[in-house]
């Protein structure tokens, strides 16, 4: 087999503005002759996605490195395998969820009545994707818009140029074009098809256009979800193992370079282990990367240089003290992993979402002031992490929120194909992933259905009231 390469496609190229009226109006008939409910469509472009997905792997990987620099090990693992892995458990599932589901036991009389739930759904949705997982940010509730019977648009990121084009590719090549389409383009595009009437939008991407987007839909009533924006703790307490701590949250900042949404932007350790905390991080940094981030095949470059140069300021801003890292190339966009010491949680490390490599390390004297410290600054973060005894982190559990949360790890509750990913909050609402990515785009249909022979027991509802029926 030959395989495609990137060369092969035709350059990145924004919709035209004046097709997209034309292009939701398509979308929007096609939901509209109700071919695309049917169990056996579903299941046939889903299958058809798995196998452009699987067979343009290389160009897909070769984009990845273009846009991102991702290695190709984190492009499957994060992306290729796991839009792969979610189409196959999407499919195995499928029929069950679609089943309706009967309402719980009632009175006789209701259950006379089939009361229950049908899966109906929502129709012509808008999917809008961001850079620093084009394919699961986009192809995920794309995966899920096609099994709950929906016909959808999809943006992807501008900024992930290369990653847009294979991706319009494998879907004008494997999905039905009435049904499935790709809008290419940036502020101007996003802008026309939010001017256009969609059943749902789908966005992922930061608070600023979240709530552009919110604002746009509840013009319309249109439901969305969001996936926002992450300022995710990390809190080490004195019985966390402190080299486990290390190794696992500085992985969570070499994957993508920290281009992360649920990546720790901070992390709040106990006095008592800081030393061991640090000591470990230069280990663990040492050991992942022993001839240092520069030309390091295996981590990721930051995506343009407009995300290069705000990590840059922001890392110029700090007050705290540089102690692993710190060297940066604007040429190659590259921003070595970098640990920073703060003195205070209003250190703008901590404060504003770094969304790169930048580790900053507030040192607290105790769990309370963790807990304290970590509600004060962002009361409802996308994720969580906590490392100590168990009852330290039922404590952190217990006393904060987060739209999801990971105990001695991080990162891991994001990537369970049966837990529903998402924000609570300002950083988002709605979620997705596995049956969630269904339930998503489905209407739950409440329904009844009076048997003609119940008329008997019925009557007694009509008008007049008499005294007699008020008896009954
Ligand atoms: P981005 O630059 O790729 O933008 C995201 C999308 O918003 C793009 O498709 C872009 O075209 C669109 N967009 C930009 N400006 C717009 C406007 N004015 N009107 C309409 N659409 C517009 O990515 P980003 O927003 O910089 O992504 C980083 C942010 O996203 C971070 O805050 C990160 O935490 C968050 N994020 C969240 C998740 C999640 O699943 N919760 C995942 C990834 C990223």
């Amino acid at each position: 087999m030959i395989y495609l390469k990137m060369d092969d496609l035709a350059p990145f190229t924004h919709t035209p503005v004046d097709d997209i009226p034309g292009i939701h109006d398509r979308i929007t008939r096609t939901f509209h002759t109700h071919t695309t409910r049917i169990l056996q469509y579903r299941l046939k472009q889903l299958r058809s996605l798995y196998w452009g997905l699987k067979d343009e792997e290389p160009a897909l990987t070769e984009a990845l490195k273009l846009d991102l620099g991702k290695s190709a090990y984190e492009a499957y693992m994060s992306e290729i395998g796991w839009c792969l892995n979610d189409i196959l458990f999407v499919c195995k599932n499928l029929e069950a969820w679609m089943k309706d589901e009967a309402a719980p036991d009632m009175p006789l009389m209701n259950m006379l009545m089939r009361p229950r739930i049908r899966k109906d759904p929502l129709g012509a949705v808008l999917i809008i994707g961001a850079y620093n997982f084009p394919y699961m940010l986009a192809l995920g509730p794309l995966i899920g818009a096609i099994a709950s019977g929906c016909t959808a648009v999809l943006k992807p990121s501008e900024n992930a140029p290369n990653s847009a084009r294979i991706m319009q590719h494998i879907i004008e090549q494997s999905l039905s074009s009435d049904a499935y389409e790709v809008v290419q383009g940036g502020i101007p595009e996003t802008t026309a098809l939010l001017e256009q009437k969609w059943d749902k939008i789908f966005y992922t991407g930061n608070v600023g256009v979240g709530k552009i987007i919110a604002k746009k839909a509840a013009e319309t009533l249109t439901p969305v979800t969001l996936e926002l924006g992450g300022r995710n703790p990390a809190i080490v307490s004195k019985h966390a193992d402190p080299r486990l701590a290390a190794r696992r949250l500085l992985w969570a900042k070499l994957f993508n370079a920290g281009q992360v949404c649920v990546s720790q932007n901070y992390v709040l350790v106990d006095k008592e282990v800081l030393p061991a905390f640090m000591h470990e991080l230069g280990e663990a940094l040492r050991e992942f990367q022993p001839q240092g981030a520069k030309d390091n095949d295996d981590y990721s470059h930051i995506v343009n240089e407009r995300q290069w140069s705000r990590l840059k300021s922001l890392l110029d801003s700090t007050k705290g003290k540089i102690i692993y890292g710190g060297h940066t190339d604007q040429d190659s966009l590259l921003f070595e992993p970098t640990v920073v010491q703060v003195e205070s949680a209003d250190d703008p490390l901590v404060r504003e979402e770094s969304f790169g490599p930048l580790v900053p390390i507030l040192p607290v004297q105790d769990l309370e002031e963790a807990i304290r410290t970590a509600n004060e600054v962002h009361a409802t973060p996308l994720a969580l992490y906590t490392f100590g005894s168990k009852a330290d982190n039922a404590k952190v559990l217990a006393e904060t929120r987060s739209g999801g949360a990971t105990m001695n790890d991080a990162i891991f509750h994001a990537s369970m194909p049966t837990l529903a990913f998402g924000g609570v909050g300002d950083s988002g609402q709605g979620a997705y992933r596995g049956m969630a990515s269904f339930d998503c785009f489905t209407h739950r249909r409440s329904v009844t259905q009076t048997p003609g022979w119940m008329e008997g027991l019925l009557n007694v509802r009509y008008p007049p009231y008499t005294a007699e029926k008020s008896k009954k």
